[in-house]
Order: structure tokens, then C-alpha cells, then sequence
């Protein structure tokens, strides 16, 4: 978006362009439409996004300079971050003569600040300790106050300014705009807002950089399965995390998929360490594409190149929903994120409604149900690792040596302390499960089974 499509005043428009800021940032499109409209804003947005200047243009926009009162107040966690803002501010400011932008932050020289404050100012920029104390000591008054800023609100509070932030809007008038702006957002920020703001529009826009090179789509559908199958067919994905809310419904969903022939393993909290370990390296390995997790299951699960999430319901909250598609799309390459939901989630569903996301319904779904998904390689498990001094090479020469398999047959190869496993193109999985149980590795025998 550019600038000029908003309503400010040519000079401030020559001001952005000599600055060489030619088009608005996403939060900066987004915020400040709404902010020149005297809205109460909560934005999250990533650090770098601009956020300085969507405030900083909209309450130097609505400025009255003859006027010689304080009229914003903009509070940040540091005496660092306050300079940052008071030097971008400046800059913006240029558009008009006359503009004056006080800092009050600690470890300064109080005196200094209340010989400045007696000449007035029409911006404050300051930490909330500061600021506090000269309301305190009455050389600063807000009754003039329009609008309120909360820079980087979620640090702030983390930094215990909570109280204090609260005793400076004491000092405010109640009729007055507030804006809170953030890189994370949680339940504080939401307890804040209810407080302070009035009907405050939250603008988000963190997952739209996410969104870049995640394609999102959420599917109405009365047969979650049958949409997922059809899914499956249309993007054949090469490996899919599908994400359940319940253990229970993991399992049953990676039962019911495999009896339509579909390959896949479900990984939940209720499995033993080894099993856990069994199914991971199968999903690693490209012995199981289907994956069907729980949140709690899939934590600290790290595989790279994911191509396809699937939310088979709508997640407890926004939150974990960023987290779960976080998955796919890393490294550059663009990954697939489809949520399913039924008509009991439709409530649910208007926390992520979003204009960069497609809402699409089951009956416009391309694939077919005609479809089975077999795996690439079958993993073989061998009783023996590190401990028993086995190495991949030790494996690779059982199963290729002696006229044996091709080395393009055999895929990952995973050596744990008292277990190996082994991925073999499925259509020579009997070969190489016969060679090795009847055969010798380092001049040993080994139990070896399919998993
Ligand atoms: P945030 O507070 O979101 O972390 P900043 O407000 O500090 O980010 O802005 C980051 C950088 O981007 C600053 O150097 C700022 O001058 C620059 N910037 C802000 N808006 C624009 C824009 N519209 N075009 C180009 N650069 C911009
Ligand atoms: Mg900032």
C-alpha cells in the first residue's frame, strides 16, 4: 500500500518519500487507517515491521501544533527503546516547523527534564518510572492527552511496569485514544487492553510473514477423513504431521486410515520411549508419510522439510495453530497448512478468520477417494548399536555385499546405543530382511524384524 491512498497531508507524504519509505509496511497499512480514526488499536507485529512510524504518523498527523500542551505520550520499557522512538519521531516530524518531542526517561538529570517541561512539549517519549514521577511532582500534565501509546507492551510488562503503567493513565483523560503495540501477544496483553482500551481493534500480522510461503486453507466438511483422503490426492504430499486434540482420536484416525490403505502412524503421550523413538524414526525415514499427532506429542519434534500440515480440528487457540503450521514452509520452501472444521466449530472458527487464508468448503475439493498412500521404504529394526560397535558402514556391506541389494535401495540408516534401523525400498524389503537374519554383521548374529 502506499501512503498517498491514506489521508495525510502532502507534506508529511514528501517527508515519508524523502526518508525513502515508498510503500506502508503491513502493520503500518493495517494500524493506521484505524488510528487516524481515533480507534484503540492492540497490534502485533514482528520486531522491524515499522511499528514506530504507524504510530509515530498518526499521532503527528493529528497534532495541533499551535496548541503547547502535551497531546501524546508515548511510553516504552527502556531509556534505549525511548531514544530509538524520539529519533524516528524527529524524523517524521520534519513534515511540520515547530514540532517538540521531550524524552523523560530515567537516569537522567531530573532538573534538566523540569527546565525542559517548563517550555512545554507536544510529544512525551519516556519509561514509566519517569514519566510517573513527574506527574507525581506535577511538572507534566496529561490533561491534554489524546493519545497514549504502549511500545512494546509485552516487554514491559514482563518488566513488572505493570503498576506503573497504570498509575501514569490515572493522570489521563478517560476520553482518549490508546494504542498498544507489541511483537507477542498474550493473555497480560489481553487483561491490559480490557483495561485501559475501549473497544480496541486487534491487528495481527506476524503470521502473514508466515504466510508467505505457507499456503493456508480451512475446509468445511462433514466427513473430516474422506476430506483428508481427498486432500491427499490432490497435493500428494510427500510427508504430513496431521494434528489431532486428543490421543484417543490419534489413534483411532491412524487405525482407520491404515484399514483405507492409507499409511499412518499415530504418536501420542500414552507410548513408551522406545515406541515413541520407533515411530519417529519411521516418519524421518520415509517409511510412514502420515504422521498423526497430539500437541503435547509433537513437541520437540524436529523434521525439516515438512510438506503438509493438517489441523484435523480447529487447535485450542491461535497460539498453537501458529505453532503446529510453523512446521512446514522452513527453509525457503513453500509448505501446505489445511485446517478441517465441522459445523459444531463454526464458532470457534471466526478466531481465524483472516483475508490471507482460503475458506473453502469439501464439495470444492479436487481429489479423489480413490486413493492409497504407501510409503517409499519399510524401516528394518536390528538388535544391536554403538554399544555392539555397529556402524552404517557394517550395515550397508551385509545388505549390499555378495551380489546383494543396489545401494539406491537402502535409504536412512539411524544407529542408537542398542538398537539400528535401517529404510529399504519397499519392493526389497524381504531380500534384505532374509540377508541379514541369515547372514552375519561384523562376524555376529543379529535379531533383525520389520517394523
Ligand atoms: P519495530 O518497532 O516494529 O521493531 P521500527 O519501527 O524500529 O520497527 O522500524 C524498523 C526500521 O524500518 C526502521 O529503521 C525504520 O526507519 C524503517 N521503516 C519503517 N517504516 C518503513 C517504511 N514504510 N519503509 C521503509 N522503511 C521503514
Ligand atoms: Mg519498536
Amino acid at each position: 500500500m502506499n501512503f498517498s491512498e491514506l489521508p495525510l497531508e502532502a507534506s508529511m507524504l514528501q517527508t515519508l518519500d524523502s526518508l525513502g519509505y515508498t510503500s506502508a509496511t503491513p502493520i503500518q497499512a493495517q494500524t493506521l487507517p484505524l488510528i487516524l480514526e481515533n480507534k484503540d488499536i492492540i497490534a502485533e507485529a514482528k520486531t522491524g515491521s515499522g511499528k514506530t512510524a504507524a504510530f509515530g504518523i498518526g499521532l503527528l498527523s493529528k497534532l495541533d501544533v499551535k496548541k503547547f500542551r502535551v497531546q501524546s505520550l508515548v511510553l516504552c520499557p527502556t531509556r534505549e527503546l525511548a531514544d530509538q522512538v524520539a529519533k524516528e519521531l524527529r524524523k517524521i516530524a520534519r513534515f511540520k516547523h515547530n514540532i517538540k518531542i521531550l524524552m523523560l526517561t530515567g537516569g537522567e538529570s531530573f532538573g534538566k527534564q523540569l527546565g525542559s517541561l517548563s517550555h512545554q512539549a507536544h510529544i512525551v517519549v519516556g519509561t514509566p518510572g519517569r514519566v510517573l514521577k513527574h506527574l507525581n511532582k506535577e511538572s507534566l500534565e496529561l490533561t491534554h492527552l489524546q493519545t497514549l501509546v504502549l511500545d512494546e507492551a509485552d516487554r514491559m510488562l514482563d518488566m513488572g511496569f505493570l503498576e506503573e503503567v497504570e498509575s501514569v493513565i490515572n493522570f489521563a483523560p478517560k476520553e482518549r485514544q490508546t494504542l498498544l503495540f507489541s511483537a507477542t501477544y498474550d493473555s497480560t496483553i489481553t487483561a491490559i487492553s480490557k483495561k485501559i482500551q475501549h473497544d480496541a481493534v486487534a491487528v495481527k500480522t506476524t503470521h502473514e510473514e508466515l504466510a508467505n510461503k505457507i499456503k493456508e486453507e480451512f475446509i468445511a466438511t462433514a466427513n473430516k477423513e474422506e476430506s483428508f483422503i481427498k486432500i491427499l490426492s490432490e497435493y500428494k504430499p510427500r510427508n504430513v504431521i496431521v494434528f489431532t486434540n486428543t490421543k484417543i482420536e490419534a489413534k483411532e484416525l491412524a487405525e482407520s486410515l491404515q484399514k483405507r490403505k492409507i499409511d499412518a502412524i499415530a504418536i501420542h503421550g500414552d507410548l513408551e520411549q522406545y515406541e515413541r523413538n520407533d515411530v519417529l524414526v519411521q516418519f524421518a525415514n520415509k517409511s510412514c508419510p502420515i504422521l498423526v499427532a497430539t500437541d503435547v506429542a509433537a513437541r520437540g519434534l524436529d523434521i525439516k522439510e515438512l510438506s503438509m500440515v493438517v489441523n484435523f480440528d480447529l487447535p485450542h487457540g491461535a497460539e498453537t495453530y501458529t505453532h503446529r503450521i510453523g512446521r512446514t514452509g522452513r527453509a525457503g520452501a513453500e509448505g501446505i497448512a489445511i485446517t478441517l472444521y465441522g459445523s459444531y466449530e463454526n464458532e470457534k472458527l471466526e478466531e481465524y478468520r483472516d483475508e490471507k487464508r482460503l475458506f473453502i468448503d469439501d464439495a470444492q475439493l479436487k481429489g479423489s477417494l480413490n486413493f492409497e498412500l504407501k510409503p517409499e521404504f519399510v524401516t528394518l529394526v536390528i538388535e544391536g548399536g554403538k554399544k555392539d560397535k555397529l556402524r552404517a558402514g557394517d550395515l550397508l556391506g551385509a545388505l549390499t555385499g555378495d551380489a546383494g541389494l543396489g545401494g539406491s535401495s537402502i535409504g536412512k540408516i539411524d544407529i542408537y546405543d542398542r538398537q539400528a534401523y535401517v529404510a529399504i525400498e519397499t519392493r526389497f524389503i524381504d531380500d534384505a530382511h532374509k540377508r541379514l537374519k541369515s547372514g552375519k554383521i561384523k562376524g555376529k548374529k543379529f535379531s533383525v524384524w520389520v517394523l
